[in-house]
């Protein structure tokens, strides 16, 4: 038995931001992560982060007034304030950690437009921002001896007494399973992408923490909001990031029409993405697309800026798609990228589930609601990691373990022999995972509708019928990838089901959630989080006010 203070899941940026604050507050803190850390799926964000910096001429109260209604006034308004209040501070404590921000011609921080935001308010590192954060945070933490255990997974959490105190792992070199004891839990394990195909995200985000989080007790929050973000790559739906378009690319129809001048007059491309990601659509479905896709142009950028800010995005397009984008435009969609919902949080952190904190795009605290704005979600991260282990490390002092033992893995370990007694007649995890993220990517799109909706909430029930047979051909304990893949189809069924019975249950268009069948947003009725927490009788629902501070509600448009 392993035991610690305060024991994050997660190596992203949350996980780590919340384990050198937790470190800093004297804490004996422990990572566990399912792949080495600067694999995390943070690595691979492009365009930026978000701050309103003062230098600038710019006012956090902006920055917030744009998250707002950006959200489609689903965010809660408090933990909004604090987020955008918070963050030039923190991007200048990663600067002094040693990122190397990109500099405008005084050499001062420099900044690129983003959607949905009146200023350009989002500091990057060319198209390799996430990159250049985690690997200084992981150095951070390194100096800071923080224990870590990378490729090990997360099987369940302990819950003792109503409180969370641990959790089961398996070290996937060894196939052991071991109890970890913790004071306090974190669960910073990222977004559940790959629940869609095709997803921006990389195949390990699997929303293992949220299953983890709902299965020990947890509520889930906002899970019918979806972002579909407006610029994935034809066929492979690998992004092309919004730092495109903020850098001056266009958005083209077959006709060679900028048609977003139609649908976001002002704002033009660099709308919220839910509403050019719906723009698109429409251009599509109307014959004006391309293979059922819209071209996004960016040759007059000229050869040098492209090499100089955009230089992965250049390679993205010769390797993806033959396309070079200083000379061609890139045939690009809508597709799934982000989890605006999770495991409900308060601005601390802490989650319904005393002793369970949550941080990142696993949590929802809720500072995207209905709709992220871009560049808003590494700035998340990392101002709710950083108080998640302030306030869970503070909590821990004086406290003692639970008295849980080896057993407390009895559960997981029988779970794992029943899985690899299944014979080879059954199932194959590829084939329920390749109908799951067809069904969601289906039924739970741009656009819904009542009729869809039921049939794929049905169709997620049925692949849960299905996920318990999964034959598994390798019975070795040594990296056994095929047994951890099933285990993680079976926590992608349960966020599929959370984000389909959520989304079923809300009778209006709000930010990501658009209903054909519904298309106006009902403040009257429908100005409420949506909750989904585990019972006996399958998930059951509740409803949250939405915390309003400074900004009433009010027509949304760009
Ligand atoms: C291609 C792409 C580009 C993006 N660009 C931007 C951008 O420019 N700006 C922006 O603001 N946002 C961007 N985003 C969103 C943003 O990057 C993510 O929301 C954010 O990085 C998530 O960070 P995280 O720390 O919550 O999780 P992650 O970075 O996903 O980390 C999750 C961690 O949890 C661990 N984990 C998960 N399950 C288990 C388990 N069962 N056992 C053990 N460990 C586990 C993983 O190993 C990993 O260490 C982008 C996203 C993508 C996909």
């Amino acid at each position: 038995m392993i035991d610690h203070d305060v024991l994050i899941i997660g190596a992203g940026l949350a996980g780590m931001r919340a384990a050198l604050s937790a470190v800093e507050n004297g804490a004996d803190v422990a990572v566990v992560t399912k792949v080495y850390p600067v694999r995390s799926h943070s690595n691979a964000a492009q365009g930026g982060i978000n701050a309103a910096l003062s230098h600038q001429g710019d006012d956090w109260r902006d920055h917030a007034y744009d998250t707002v209604k950006g959200s489609d006034f689903l965010g809660d308004q408090d933990a909004i304030e604090i987020m955008c209040r918070e963050a030039g501070d923190e991007v200048v404590a990663m600067e002094h950690m040693g990122v190397i921000f990109s500099r405008d011609e005084d050499g001062r921080l420099g900044t690129r437009s983003f959607g949905g935001q009146q200023k350009a308010r989002t500091f990057f590192v060319a198209d390799f921002t996430g990159q250049a954060l985690l690997h200084v945070l992981y150095e951070q933490i390194l100096k800071a001896n923080v224990n870590i255990y990378d490729e090990w997974f997360l099987l369940s959490l302990l819950v003792e007494d109503g409180e969370c105190c641990g959790a089961v792992v398996m070290e996937i070199s060894s196939g052991e399973i071991h109890v970890i004891r913790a004071k306090a839990v974190i669960m910073a394990s990222g977004g559940l992408g790959r629940v869609f195909e095709p997803s921006t995200n990389a195949l390990i985000c699997t929303g293992d923490g949220m299953a983890a989080a709902y299965r020990a007790g947890a509520s889930l929050m906002d899970m019918e909001m979806v972002q579909y973000h407006p610029t994935t790559l034809k066929g492979s739906g690998v992004l092309i990031t919004e730092g495109a378009r903020g850098d001056g690319a266009y958005l083209l129809n077959s006709e060679g029409d900028r048609f977003m001048k139609t649908y976001a007059p002002n704002m033009m491309e660099l709308a919220s993405r839910d509403v050019v990601s719906r723009s698109e659509q429409l251009e599509i479905d109307a014959g004006r697309g391309i293979d059922g896709c819209v071209m996004l142009d960016m040759r007059h950028l000229g050869e040098r800026f492209i090499n100089e800010r955009l230089s992965q995005i250049r390679e993205i397009g010769k390797d993806f798609a033959n396309v070079d984008v200083v000379y061609e435009p890139i045939p690009v969609r809508p597709g799934m990228h982000y989890q605006m919902g999770g495991i409900k949080t308060d601005v601390n952190g802490l989650t319904q589930l005393p002793g369970l904190y949550s941080a990142g795009e696993a949590a929802c605290v809720s500072v995207h609601g209905g709709n992220r704005l871009g560049a808003n979600s590494l700035l998340d991260t990392l101002v709710f990691g950083r108080r998640s282990g302030q306030h869970a490390s503070d909590a821990v002092k004086g406290k003692s373990h639970k008295n849980v033992g080896e057993s407390a893995a009895d559960g997981d370990r029988s779970h794992i022999q029943r899985l690899l007694a299944n014979d080879s007649g059954n199932e194959l995890f590829g084939r329920v995972r390749r109908e799951m993220g067809d069904t969601m990517n289906q039924h739970f799109a741009v656009y819904r509708n009542q009729a869809g909706m039921d049939e794929g909430l049905s169709k997620v029930r049925a692949l849960k019928e299905r996920v318990g047979k999964v034959y598994v051909p390798d019975k070795g304990k040594t990296f056994n990838t095929n047994l951890m893949f099933s285990l993680e189809l079976d926590m992608m069924l349960d966020c599929a089901e959370a984000v389909a019975v959520s989304a079923t249950d809300r009778p209006e268009s709000r930010g990501a959630h658009t209903r054909s069948d519904f298309p106006d947003r009902d403040d009257e009725n429908w100005l409420k989080h949506i909750l989904v927490t585990k019972s006996d009788d399958g998930p059951q629902i509740d409803y949250l006010d939405v915390v309003i501070t400074d900004w009433k509600p009010e027509i949304r448009s760009y």
